[in-house]
């Protein structure tokens, strides 16, 4: 009986489990096991249909929200290196995705990973399908450790799943750079420039390939083009970034 469990099927013990403590959904808590037994993910169809969109209009390459206001132009994308073609997001970072971001980057709930990226790849933009590499922003040493994951790698990992493209680690964090939540926007680049660099061995894969970088969250900008920064060298022909979910420029009141 016990190695019916630990094999995954459907034994008699996993299936005692599942009756007694069925599987709840990591957005709403409610039950989630119709979907976990459809192989969807530990979220229930009421959040995945309530996943917010980035609400429009929105800069067609950063993919910032723009209000209502009558902007001429973008800020947030007016300095990006010519590199970093467009940046996307699946969702607005407000409840339920918040929840799914929680679950799998502090509570260790690693199978929301792959909800996120089937998800991303049901709703990915012309840029993201047309890419040929994926490649996930790498989390720090210390976070690897305390999560055992780095949750933008599972999330790229179930992405290239469903989209039929290969997943490569060639970025690593450079040092520690300390936690980027308490920091301002100008603190965050600041801080995160020069922060990644490319693992030796991986300039040929990366050179003249439209290549696809894949976060949990994009909040400034900071972190990808701290991303992009470092796969300058090699050249690749194109970069365009892909996350789950993003939050909205504080300057903006929607
Ligand atoms: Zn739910
Ligand atoms: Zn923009």
């Amino acid at each position: 009986m016990r190695a019916a469990a630990r094999t995954g099927g459907r034994g008699l013990l996993a299936g005692i489990v599942e009756f007694v403590l069925p599987p709840a959904c990591a957005g709403c808590g409610g039950a989630a096991g119709e979907e976990v037994r459809a192989g969807e993910g530990p979220v229930c169809r009421n959040c995945r249909l309530a996943l917010p969109r980035v609400p429009e209009p929105s800069c067609p390459r950063c993919g910032a929200p723009m209000g209502t206001g009558e902007a001429p132009s973008c800020l947030d994308c007016a300095d990006w290196p010519d590199q970093l073609a467009s940046a996307d997001a699946a969702s607005l970072l407000e409840s339920p995705a918040r929840e799914l971001v929680h679950a799998l980057k502090y509570q260790g709930w690693r199978g929301v990973g792959d909800f996120m990226g089937g998800e991303m790849a049901r709703r990915a933009p012309c840029d993201a399908r047309q890419a040929e590499v994926i490649i996930p922003i790498p989390t720090s040493i210390r976070n690897l450790r305390r999560r055992g994951y780095n949750q933008a790698e599972v999330i790229a990992s179930a992405l290239g799943r469903s989209l039929d493209k290969p997943v490569l680690q060639c970025l690593q964090r450079r040092r520690q750079e300390g936690t980027q939540t308490a920091l301002n926007p100008m603190q965050r680049r600041a801080n995160v420039r020069g922060a990644f660099v490319m693992a030796e061995g991986f300039a040929d894969r990366v050179r003249d390939r439209r290549i696809l970088l894949v976060d949990d969250v994009i909040t400034t900008g900071a972190t990808l083009l701290a991303a992009v920064q470092a796969l300058g060298p090699a050249e690749p022909a194109t970069v365009v970034a892909y996350a789950f979910s993003r939050t909205v420029p504080i300057s903006l009141d929607l």
